[in-house]
């Protein structure tokens, strides 16, 4: 059992004794935060569970926000107990998040809903896994090889490379990944992972980034939200975009989401990136199984946000097809902003007035913050959204935000 461990501390009086209205999160980031924010909305407690959900002193994102919270390890099969008596249902926020204590918590002697369930999270925080799924569903991906040992990196064609290495496990934002270009590299950048189960892939030549974020309930009913297009910056997630209308390849990129869910017999909110690639074929690249960043459009430019969906689903409440009302631009706040023409290590919080003037009755500009104690270079402190009837209009006010935060 965690030593750390404190049980609703602080916001336990607010906490009633209606478990049929409290809802759980394991997580405590700013993902967990606005899926906190929808639950409330929508009349729910909240109970936030993260080994770090209070760190000296200081309340994380989702804790801040949340009517309890609990401190204590994934591990701690009591305090995950204590959770189940206070709650009737609970989700993840990050995909790596121990599936066993999805495991335990699903437990039928608890009679706590959990979504998603173990099994899709196991295969999810697993790239070797992930890909078998994709090869099982018919979806295309890169081309890609396992290493699990010195003999594997024979096995690998010189014209393979470049390729990109990548953890089986653990990574995000383009973390535990190494570019490398021939084979002494690979077994350079391997002994760097430490020698972890790793995929090889190839490295394909993008012409853009989307992704396919959609909710499917307990009972297979599935809703999707339009095609997100992406732009990273050294691995992370920099703009989204999003219009009204699907193209045609879009919609076949939805279909390959809705094969990717249905055969894990998924329950929950799932993200579902793909790469398309210069000569306009496509692949699936990864899965999440949580609302996503690309997702955040959803808050502003849909009927339903992602984490109204992903608080319905956990609730077992009915997920109705969301209607796309605007297109929409999404652009990431890393904490570098807080830095820029600051020559101190001490940040500066941007100019928030000057950003939110910039709206008008055709052009809507919404500000989200995670309530980060800290800003630090390539943190995701939060994102602002821009809406307006059509992508070139809320584009030209997004560059503006743009240039006003350079
Ligand atoms: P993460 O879990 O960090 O999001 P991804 O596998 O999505 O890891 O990789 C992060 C980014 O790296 C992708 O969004 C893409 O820009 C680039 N990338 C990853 N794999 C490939 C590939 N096989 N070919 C080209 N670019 C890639
Ligand atoms: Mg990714």
């Amino acid at each position: 059992m965690s030593k750390e461990r404190t049980l609703g501390e602080d916001r336990d009086k607010t906490l009633g004794a209606s478990r049929e209205r409290t809802l759980g999160v394991l997580g405590n980031g700013q993902l967990g935060r606005m899926f906190v924010q929808a639950a409330q909305a929508m009349g729910f407690k909240t109970i936030v569970f993260d080994p770090e959900a209070k760190t000296n002193g200081v309340l994380s994102p989702a804790a801040q926000v949340s009517s309890g919270f609990v401190n204590a390890a994934f591990t701690d099969t009591e305090a995950l107990q204590s959770l189940a008596e206070q709650c009737f249902a609970v989700t993840t926020e990050f995909e790596n998040v121990p599936a066993q204590a999805l495991a335990f918590l699903a437990d039928p002697a608890l009679s706590v809903g959990v979504a998603p369930r173990a099994s899709a999270v196991r295969i999810a925080q697993d790239r070797v896994l992930e890909k078998a799924h994709f090869a099982s569903c018919g979806v295309p991906t890169a081309p890609y090889y396992v290493l699990k040992g010195e003999a594997d990196i024979a096995t690998v064609p010189p014209d393979f490379y470049p390729a990109i290495l990548k953890t089986a496990r653990m990574g995000y934002d383009g973390k535990g990944q190494v570019t490398v270009h021939s084979a002494d590299a690979l077994q350079a950048a391997w002994s760097g992972l430490l020698q972890v189960v790793c995929v090889l892939e190839k490295r394909l030549p993008l012409a853009s980034e989307c992704s396919v974020l959609l909710a499917r309930g307990a009972d297979g009913h599935t809703i999707h939200w339009p095609v997100q297009r992406n732009v990273h910056v050294d691995g992370i997630l920099a703009t989204t975009e999003v219009e009204l209308n699907e193209s045609p390849q879009e919609a076949m990129l939805v279909a390959a989401a809705q094969k990717i869910a249905t055969d894990l017999d998924y329950v929950g909110v799932l993200c579902v990136e793909f790469f398309i690639l210069a000569d306009g074929t496509w692949v699936v690249n990864e899965i999440a199984p949580r609302p996503h960043n690309s997702g955040h459009v959803t808050m502003d430019a849909s009927s339903m946000s992602q984490f109204e969906a992903q608080a319905r689903v956990t609730a077992g409440l009915p997920l109705v097809q969301p209607r796309q009302h605007s297109s929409c631009v999404m652009i990431n706040l890393l904490g570098d902003r807080w830095f820029e023409g600051v020559d101190s290590a001490s940040p500066r919080e941007p100019d928030w007035a000057r950003v939110l003037a910039l709206g008008s009755a055709a052009v809507g500009v919404h500000l989200h913050l995670y309530g980060k104690a800290e800003a630090r270079a390539g943190r995701k402190m939060g994102h602002i959204n821009v809406t307006a009837a059509t992508l070139a209009e809320a584009w030209q006010t997004a560059a503006s935000i743009q240039q006003l935060l350079r």
